[in-house]
């Protein structure tokens, strides 16, 4: 799950990691307030939206006065922001941050994640920041510093002294450097994160070291207990499709297929869509409705997969386990009559009372007949 900047500087202030201070605006005038609250000589107008280069595709503007961050804020609210990260529509501005201006002194890069080849908590630095870090550890791997954490006992602040020397700092600015990763890993640890990246970590003409950006993601396993975290989904953010999986608890990724699937089991999902490519077929979706789908559930996985434009027909493969087929047969036919489905319904079902869910599947298809066992069974 991500979240936004100013959401993400707000749990790394409460880590004592330090970040600019900042108001969110969600109108022009909230914006003049702001600015004028800040009361810094230039303030800057951020654009909070899910996603990176914000700055370089207009999201991040300097004003000199809060009367020019009221301006660049009626300018930039309900803009479609384009970056590299948003795909070509853009997303759609609905808040911003604004944030006092700082005295930049160099712009660093410092990210914490877990690295599945070790099984640790890895931070990542490197002196390249502010700019593309992904391109940075592409082409010159050899500038990016790791750091594996050991479960047993967590960060110690040798590691940061080495990050620091590596990264050139030097003087106070390795003791507050040291601090600042402690707060970090302390966050990324309690808040079961996936990600928290700082692009860039400022070190300012004073010494001082600062998190001018904030990205952070959570482990959704995780988020059952972060009842306050999970409050922080925007589902603006979110492709809508997948934000309506997520409220039926159904695990839904759209692919660029045509043939929509709907499997319990994320396994057999996996294989359902591996069988359908081994055959020449593209799937439009990956759907596990889970253990227990209900006849709710079903509906809503139908709806979803018929939601997109590119679908021309539905697989549906059950294995009945826990579930019994006839509820399964019981729920598909209900949900296709209330969808009213009008492209080809291949339903593949097995396991418990495969046959009543196979009965109930030929009363429910009147407008078929009857299928003839084959001669010779
Ligand atoms: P994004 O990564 O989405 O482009 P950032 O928050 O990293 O957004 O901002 C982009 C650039 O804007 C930064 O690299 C920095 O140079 C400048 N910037 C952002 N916030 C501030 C600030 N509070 N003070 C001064 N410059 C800033
Ligand atoms: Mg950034």
């Amino acid at each position: 799950m991500k979240i936004h900047e100013f959401q993400g500087k707000e749990i790394f202030r409460k880590y004592g990691v330090p970040v600019p201070r900042g108001f969110v605006a969600r109108s022009p005038d909230e914006a003049y307030r702001a600015a004028k609250d800040l009361g810094t000589p230039v303030t800057v107008v951020k654009a909070q939206i899910h996603a990176g280069g914000r700055g370089k595709g207009g999201g991040v503007k300097i004003a000199k006065s809060p009367a020019e961050a009221k301006d660049l804020a009626s300018k930039m609210l309900g803009m479609q922001l384009k970056t590299h990260q948003t795909g070509p529509e853009g997303q759609k501005v609905r808040i911003l941050y604004i944030e006092e201006g700082l005295d930049i002194g160099k712009e660093m890069y410092l990210g914490i994640t877990l690295d599945r080849a070790t099984s640790r908590v890895t931070f990542m630095a490197s002196t390249e920041g502010g700019v593309d870090i992904e391109e940075v550890a592409e082409k010159h791997p050899e500038k990016i510093i790791r750091e594996a954490v050991d479960p047993a006992v967590g960060f110690r602040d040798f590691q940061g002294r080495k990050m620091a020397y590596a990264l050139g700092l030097s003087g106070d600015t390795v003791g507050k450097f040291v601090a600042f990763c402690r707060g970090l890993y302390q966050a990324y640890v309690d808040t079961d994160a996936s990600l928290a990246e700082i692009n860039p970590l400022v070190i300012l003409k004073d010494g001082g070291v600062i998190a001018l950006d904030a990205k952070v993601n959570f482990d959704d396993n995780a988020m059952f207990r972060h009842p306050d975290l999970a409050a922080l989904r925007d589902k603006d953010e979110e492709d809508p499709r997948e934000a309506q999986a997520h409220e039926h608890d159904l695990a839904y990724i759209s692919l660029d297929g045509n043939i929509g699937c709907m499997v319990n089991g994320a396994g057999l999902a996996m294989s359902t869509m591996d069988t359908i490519k081994l055959v020449g077929g593209k799937p439009a979706n990956f759907l596990d409705v889970g253990g227990g789908a209900s006849k709710e559930k079903v509906t809503a996985a139908f709806k979803l997969i018929l939601a997109d434009p590119q679908v021309k027909a539905v697989l549906v493969n059950i294995f009945g386990g826990i579930m019994k087929c006839d509820v399964i047969a019981e729920g598909i036919i209900a949900a296709a009559k209330e969808v009213k489905l009008e492209m080809p319904l291949v339903v593949r079902l097995e396991g418990t009372n495969v046959e009543k869910g196979k009965d109930l599947a030929q009363l429910g298809s009147q407008d078929h007949p009857r299928r003839q066992p084959a001669p010779g069974r």
